[in-house]
């Protein structure tokens, strides 16, 4: 039996996925040509996280594309996603907030975004706790901001073979977007729990993901 092929890959994991769970296939380092042929068989929403990398790509392919920033950002790169930026997954301080805010005003656009909550045991430099997670949520700064929108939380659970670490991690964060949903915090635009990777994105779903990351099991591993 030969290998699967990508739009195979793409097929099996959309089948296994529930009707309100999202994907975002995840396709940094991959080529134009590897993109359109996930894109060809119907996927629309891709995830970079080099913000060079993502903006070549979106001048180079279809318009109809949903472009998601998935990891970290420095505050210096967000002007060039202002014009065509869909969701970014990683936001982690309220300077990077203010940096999107501006830049979606200079386009007259309102960009969505993530809170990056850092749920790994591991040591990492990126995401926020839980009590700077609600604050940033309660703050005048981001009452009063225009044009960005944070419409929920990503986290990305500790790379281990102890799912039931992985389990506690998910949890954590879904407790958590469950507290801001039915709290004053939230309106109704609050409704993304984005968690889940190749590794781990059924038990994310188990513990109530609605948006997945997945590269390797669409593409193939990367070198
Ligand atoms: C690379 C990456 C993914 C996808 O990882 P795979 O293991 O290839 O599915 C998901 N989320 C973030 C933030 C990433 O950087």
């Amino acid at each position: 039996m030969g290998a699967m092929s990508n739009t195979e890959n793409l097929i099996r994991i959309q089948n296994q996925l529930p009707q309100n769970v999202t994907l975002v296939a995840v396709s940094k380092t991959r080529s134009v040509a590897e993109i359109m042929e996930i894109y060809n068989a119907g996927q629309r929403i891709f995830g970079e996280n080099k913000v060079q990398e993502m903006t070549e790509k979106w001048r180079q392919l279809p318009k109809d594309i949903q472009w998601h920033h998935i990891g970290h950002v420095q505050r210096n790169k967000i002007k060039y996603m202002g014009p065509y930026v869909t969701l970014l997954h990683g936001i982690d301080s309220l300077a990077i907030l203010e940096e999107v805010d501006r830049q979606a005003a200079k386009h007259h656009r309102r960009i969505n975004c993530l809170l990056q909550v850092r749920i790994a045991q591991e040591e990492t430099k990126f995401g926020m706790t839980k009590e700077e997670t609600l604050a940033l949520l309660a703050s005048d700064s981001y009452k009063n901001m225009q044009h960005a929108s944070i419409v929920g939380l990503m986290g990305m659970a500790s790379f281990t073979e102890d799912t039931l670490q992985i389990k506690r991690e998910f949890l954590f964060l879904k407790a958590l977007y469950d507290q801001i949903t039915s709290s004053s915090l939230a309106d109704n635009q609050f409704r993304i729990l984005s968690m889940g990777m190749s590794g781990d994105y059924q038990i994310a779903i188990a513990c109530g993901s609605t948006m997945v990351r997945i590269g390797s099991s669409i593409f193939g591993a990367r070198t």
